[in-house]
C-alpha cells in the first residue's frame, strides 16, 4: 500500500527543516572568535565586543518573577580573566543572576554587558554559544561521553575530548569503562554522580571553547575526593578564561580573585576572602558556620 503522497511529504519537510536547524546550531556553536561576533536582534546591530571591557557588568539591574523583588539595583563587574564568586544565603537571588546573564529572562531594570556589549543586542545563541553554563543540578544527560564533549566541538578528536576530561579528572574514570569515549551515560553504562555530570559540563566547555564559565555549585555536600576534583577542575577552566561560580563551599573559593556577598537580592560586599572575613557580618557567619575560621 502507497503512503498518501501529502504524508510522506510532510515527513520529508520535517526532516529537512530538522537537519536546517542542526546545521544552524552547528554554525552557531562553530563560531570562530570574538572578532567576528557582531549581534544583529530586531534589526539592531550589536556594538563589536570591546577588547578590554570586563567579561560582565551589571549596572543597576532589578528583576522580579513575578511581585516580589528578587535582584534590586545589583552592581558588578567581572573582570576578564579573574574567578568570581557570588555567594549569600539560599533565595539571595544567585542562580537567577546567571540566568539573566543568560538570557533566559530580562531584568525590570539596568543593564547588563557581556564584553562590553549589552547583552540585548547579542542573539540568544551567539551568547549562549561563548558561555558555557554549568546548572547546579547538571542534567543526566543522553548519548556517550563523546556525545556530550562534541555538542561543543563538533569536529574535536579523540586527544582533545582526552585532554578536556582530564582537566576536569574524569580521564581516569572514563577509562576504567571498556567502551572508553564510547561509555554512555546513564545507569547501565557510566552512571556519573552530581558532580560528575558538573563535571563533565565543565569539560564540555573547556573543549568548546567559551570565553566564560557560569557554574552553579551544587548545595548538596561532594565528598572529599570530589570536592578537590570540583577545584581542580575550576582552576584547569579559569587557565583560559573568566569563571563566575555561584559558591555554597565557602572552601570552593576561598581563593577566589573576588567574592561578591548577596543577601535578599541585594549585593552587600565584595571583596577577597580575608577582606570579607573583616568587613563583611554575612560573609563570616557564613565562613564561621562552615568552619573556616
Ligand atoms: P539562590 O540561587 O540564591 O538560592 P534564586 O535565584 O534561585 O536564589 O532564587 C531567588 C528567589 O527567586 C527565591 O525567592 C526563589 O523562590 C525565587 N525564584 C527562583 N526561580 C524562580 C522562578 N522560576 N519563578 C518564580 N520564582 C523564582
Ligand atoms: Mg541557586
Amino acid at each position: 500500500m502507497l503512503m498518501p503522497l501529502g504524508q510522506g511529504f510532510s515527513a520529508v519537510v520535517t526532516v529537512r527543516s530538522a537537519l536546517g536547524a542542526l546545521a544552524r546550531i552547528q554554525e552557531v556553536l562553530a563560531l570562530p572568535s570574538e572578532d567576528d561576533d557582531e549581534g544583529d536582534l530586531d534589526g539592531v546591530r550589536a556594538p563589536v565586543a570591546t577588547v578590554h571591557a570586563p567579561a560582565v557588568e551589571l549596572a543597576g539591574v532589578s528583576f522580579s518573577y513575578g511581585d516580589e523583588p528578587v535582584l534590586r539595583d545589583v552592581t558588578l563587574t567581572v573582570p576578564r580573566g579573574s574567578i568570581t564568586a557570588v555567594v549569600g544565603p539560599s533565595g539571595a537571588g544567585k542562580t537567577t543572576l546567571l540566568a539573566l546573564l543568560e538570557r533566559f529572562y530580562e531584568p525590570d531594570a539596568g543593564v547588563i554587558r557581556f564584553e562590553g556589549a549589552d547583552v540585548r543586542a547579542l542573539p540568544r545563541a551567539v551568547l549562549r554559544s561563548r558561555i558555557g553554563y554549568v546548572e547546579q543540578d547538571a542534567p543526566a544527560l543522553a548519548g556517550s561521553i563523546r556525545d556530550n564533549l562534541l555538542l561543543a566541538a563538533p569536529g574535536a578528536d579523540d586527544a582533545a575530548c582526552r585532554r578536556a576530561l582530564d582537566a576536569v579528572n574524569l580521564l581516569d574514570r572514563v577509562d576504567q569503562h571498556p567502551a572508553g569515549l564510547d561509555a554512555v551515560l546513564g545507569d547501565d553504562g557510566v552512571g556519573l554522580s552530581g558532580g560528575e555530570r558538573q563535571r563533565l559540563a565543565i569539560a564540555r566547555a573547556l573543549i568548546g571553547g567559551a570565553p566564560l564559565l557560569l557554574l552553579d555549585e551544587p548545595t548538596a555536600s561532594l565528598d572529599g575526593r570530589n570536592e578537590q576534583a570540583m577545584r581542580e577542575a575550576i582552576r584547569s577552566a579559569a587557565e583560559q578564561r573568566t569563571v563566575l561560580i555561584v559558591a555554597h563551599r565557602l572552601a570552593t573559593v576561598a581563593d577566589a580573585d573576588q567574592i561578591v556577598v548577596m543577601e535578599a537580592g541585594r549585593v552587600v560586599a565584595t571583596g577577597t576572602h580575608a577582606e570579607l572575613l573583616g568587613t563583611s557580618p554575612l560573609y563570616r557567619e557564613l565562613a564561621e558556620h562552615q568552619l573556616l575560621v
